[in-house]
This record gives C-alpha cells, sequence and structure tokens, in this order.
C-alpha cells in the first residue's frame, strides 16, 4: 500500500509499505476515504518532538471502511461499515475510560507514534490497523460527510474540549490564542456555548478573517492585541484564555490578558520545561491553568449528533485536497501555510 512515511526532519513523503494485518482480537483494518494532516503531526516533522522511526506512517485522522476484524471484535459494527476514529485507540473499560477521559486509556496507543520499533502506525496511508477497534471505531452515521466525520475524530472534538475546559459561559468575555483548525472550532464552539465576545488573535490576516466570519473580534498577536482585551474588559481582562499554540510568548500573552480569578485553557502543545509566568504571578492573579490531550473518542460521541443535524458547519475548515502520491508537496504546503492552507486531507479512492 501507499503510506505518507516519515522520512527525517522536513521531509514526509509516500513510500510503498507492507498492509496492515490483524494482530489482536479486537483488531480491525480499515480502508482509509480520508486522513488528515493535523498541526500535531508538524511536531516531529520539525523535529520540535523526537524519537520517532523512520519509516512510520504518519497521521491519526481518518475516516474508512472496515475491511477485516478480529476474532473478539463484538461492538454491532461490521466488515463494509463506514467509521471514523480518535487519534488514540482506547479500551472502553479501564478507569481512565469510565470517567471520559479516554486519552489516558491504560491500554491507548495513538496513531502515527512508532518508537524503537514499539507503537502505532499512522492513518496516512490506504489501510490502517486498528487495535481495540470495537470500542475506539464509531460509525458514521448516514448523512454525514468524510469532513465532518474526521474534523470529529481530533480538530472539533479537541477545540470543544478546550472551550469547555474555559468553561464558557453565556455573557463571557473570552480570548482565543491561535486560529489554526482548531482554535477555529474553540471558536464555534464559544459561540455556540454563549460567549458575548470571542477575540481571536493570530499573526496570520487569513486566519483573522476566517475567525472574524464566525462571529468572533479579530486581533493581531501583539501588544495593541493584548490592549484591546484589556480595554474591552475594563482593564480585568478575559474571563478564560484559550491557548492553542504552545509556544512561550503564547503562554505569556494567555497570561497577561487573562483577569484574576479566570481560567487559563491549553491546547497547545508546550514543549520548553518551565511556564512564562512564575507561581507567585499565578497566586496574585488566582489563576486556574488547565490543558492536555483532548479525550476525543469521549468527545466525538458528544458532538456527533449535533454534527449530523448540521448544527454546526464544519466545512470551511478544510482548505486543501491531496493524493497520497502527493504526501511530500502536502507536508509542504501544510508546514508552510503556503497558498492559505488551513487544514490539509489525503483522499483515497
Ligand atoms: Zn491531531
Ligand atoms: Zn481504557
Amino acid at each position: 500500500m501507499k503510506a505518507a512515511c516519515f522520512e527525517s526532519v522536513g521531509r514526509v513523503d509516500c513510500q510503498q509499505k507492507v498492509d496492515p494485518v490483524i494482530s489482536g482480537p479486537r483488531d480491525a483494518i480499515v480502508k482509509v476515504s480520508m486522513a488528515g494532516l493535523c498541526g500535531s503531526d508538524l511536531h516531529p516533522f520539525f523535529g520540535r518532538e523526537s524519537g520517532l522511526d523512520r519509516g512510520t506512517v504518519m497521521g491519526h485522522e481518518m475516516v474508512g471502511e472496515i475491511v477485516e476484524l478480529g476474532s473478539r471484535f463484538d461492538s454491532g459494527m461490521e466488515i463494509g461499515d463506514r467509521v471514523f476514529a480518535p487519534f488514540s485507540t482506547h479500551c472502553g473499560a479501564c478507569f481512565f475510560c469510565g470517567i471520559g477521559l479516554t486519552s489516558r486509556c491504560t491500554e491507548g496507543e495513538l496513531f502515527g507514534w512508532v518508537e524503537c520499533g514499539i507503537g502505532l502506525e499512522g492513518c496516512q496511508s490506504e489501510y490502517v490497523r486498528v487495535p481495540l477497534a470495537d470500542s475506539t471505531l464509531m460509525p458514521v452515521p448516514a448523512g454525514l460527510s468524510d469532513e465532518s466525520a474526521l474534523l470529529l475524530g481530533d480538530n472539533f472534538s479537541t477545540g470543544y474540549f478546550c472551550a469547555e475546559m474555559a468553561q464558557v459561559e453565556p455573557g463571557g468575555t473570552y480570548l482565543v490564542i491561535g486560529c489554526g483548525a482548531v482554535g477555529l472550532l474553540a471558536i464555534l464552539s464559544a459561540i455556540d456555548m454563549g460567549a458575548k465576545q470571542v477575540f481571536a488573535m493570530d499573526p496570520v490576516v487569513e486566519r483573522r478573517v476566517i475567525a472574524e466570519s464566525l462571529g468572533a473580534i479579530p486581533l493581531d498577536a501583539n501588544a495593541a492585541g493584548r490592549d484591546s482585551v484589556l480595554t474591552a474588559t475594563l482593564g480585568r481582562g478575559a474571563d478564560s484564555v484559550m491557548e492553542l499554540v504552545g509556544l512561550p510568548e503564547a503562554q505569556k500573552m494567555a497570561f497577561d490578558c487573562l483577569r484574576p480569578g479566570g481560567i487559563m485553557s491549553v491546547i497547545g502543545c508546550h514543549c520548553t520545561p518551565n511556564f512564562s509566568f512564575s507561581p507567585i504571578q499565578a497566586y496574585d492573579k488566582n489563576i486556574t491553568y488547565r490543558s492536555g490531550r483532548c479525550p476525543a473518542g469521549h468527545y466525538m460521541r458528544l458532538l456527533v449528533d449535533r454534527v449530523a443535524r448540521s448544527e454546526f458547519d464544519l466545512s470551511p475548515f478544510i482548505s486543501h485536497r491531496f493524493g497520497i502520491e502527493e504526501a511530500e508537496r502536502a507536508y509542504q504546503v501544510f508546514s508552510t501555510r503556503a497558498e492559505g492552507c488551513l487544514k490539509a486531507v489525503f483522499c483515497f479512492d
């Protein structure tokens, strides 16, 4: 099969790989129809995260069709069903799955991360093996597009989770820092939850334009942007700040724009060892800091019916489509945000 494989920092290309086979009783093999490129695929691509084996199939966002099942697969789903998945597997039975924190399942694995030969191949490929598939996979409801299902498995669930961690309430004023696909979906979620004012901060003008079209107030990521948030809140700061960047400057900006007693909801994946504000600064502002990997397996189930009823329009968020043979170009375009690229997917026929 053809797959987008990690070659080295700055290089992913289309390679020929052996088709995956069933290796556990709860496995499924899925023939992929659409696979997403995600901001977190860029961590190993840019070398911000290291350890990924050369030749690993990239990607953790998928929609496809079940083509093979293990001997103990027991969920009502069958060969031929159209399914989607969160970016990591989950068992459905452990303590963490029981409380809805599927992203911390004791048996869970992240798609697209193989290190020293151990781990799970990704889904930017014609076929993917899904372990614990009876709890990880979910059938795509009739009428739900591949695009919407793909976004439910990661970006939309993550944006919604970010807004929920921020405890968005009707009438409040919020700031979203970082308006990639997940940030934009956090804006959509915050507005759905009744936010009165959502400021959207990003240095990229095209992203600010989309944020504005969703109902947010666009701001550049600079001191003037910060001052606008403070002025609009009589100097207090936003009730919560959603930070989806993962860089120290963004963290400092979030701190500076947050009101005393506010919540910092952090989806950005920070790779630095220290906070950019100190414990005493946090104390002096009574802030709450919340972060972590979205339990997408839980959230996609919460949200799927509302998306299927068209309560959310997810169509504007996918900007680019590529064939798997174009993997190298897809990563170049996506990683440099060239051609106004917001979210790219691989389509398979
Ligand atoms: Zn992702
Ligand atoms: Zn579990």
